[in-house]
């Protein structure tokens, strides 16, 4: 798909929370080695929220629909990941403001700008094995992707391609930043849990614009 208008991201974001609900089992698993555990059931039961939600309204533009979508993982989450992942979505919109549609372009300049937004609030520096360790080689891989493209589906595969790569490298990482601190050798071989929500997440946008 070239351009996705609110509609058609409607339908990839139920898609992701599809996935980010499936991914549960797999969330909590690794986030009980590495962390507090309570990871893929805080990600589960925000992506539930968001689903009532888009299940029950229709969004005018691409704007109200992911600043609906960040307020109400924020409210429903708690915990670190809550406020982050809602700040992804609401960090990079006054790139997005006043469009019925989004390009390639304009998705990147969206996420990035949320990209953005999480490592300014969450100080997480690249290495600390988090999410940002998926988001910043997310951010890399669309930019590149720009340079051949403007379709908006290529440019989010461009995006869950580095996450994917993100996450892999967060397996020899050891931990910097929060409460799995107190698990450093642990979590050497397991990927940061944040970091395998991002390629989740970025996966799901990707297959509900396809449509698949
Ligand atoms: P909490 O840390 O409050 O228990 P979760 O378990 O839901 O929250 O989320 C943990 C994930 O959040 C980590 O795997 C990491 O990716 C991400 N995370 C936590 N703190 C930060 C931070 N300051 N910057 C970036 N990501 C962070
Ligand atoms: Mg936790």
């Amino acid at each position: 798909m070239n351009r996705a208008d609110s509609s058609a991201l409607r339908a990839a974001m139920l898609a992701a929370a599809d996935d980010i609900i499936a991914a549960e089992p797999e969330l909590t698993r690794i986030d009980m080695v590495i962390g507090d555990g309570d990871h893929g059931i805080g990600m589960k039961t925000g992506f539930t929220a968001l689903r009532r939600m888009l299940l029950e309204n229709e969004y005018p533009t691409p704007y109200a629909l992911f600043h609906a979508c960040g307020l109400c993982l924020v409210k429903s989450m708690g915990g670190s990941s809550g406020v982050l992942f809602g700040t992804l979505l609401i960090g990079g919109l006054e790139a997005i403001e006043g469009l019925d549609s989004l390009g390639g372009r304009e998705m990147c300049a969206f996420l990035a700008g949320g990209i953005d937004a999480v490592v300014r609030r969450g100080r997480a520096k690249p290495g600390y094995k988090t999410m940002v360790d998926a988001l910043l080689p997310a951010k890399a891989r669309m930019e590149a992707a720009l340079t051949q493209t403007d379709d908006v589906g290529r440019v989010l595969a461009a995006a869950e391609a580095g996450a994917l790569e993100g996450v892999e490298a967060t397996k020899d990482m050891l931990p910097r930043l929060g409460r799995s601190r107190g698990f450093r050798e642990t979590a050497l071989g397991w990927p940061d849990p944040g970091a395998v929500s991002v390629s989740v997440l970025l996966g799901g946008l990707r297959r509900g614009l396809d449509g698949e």
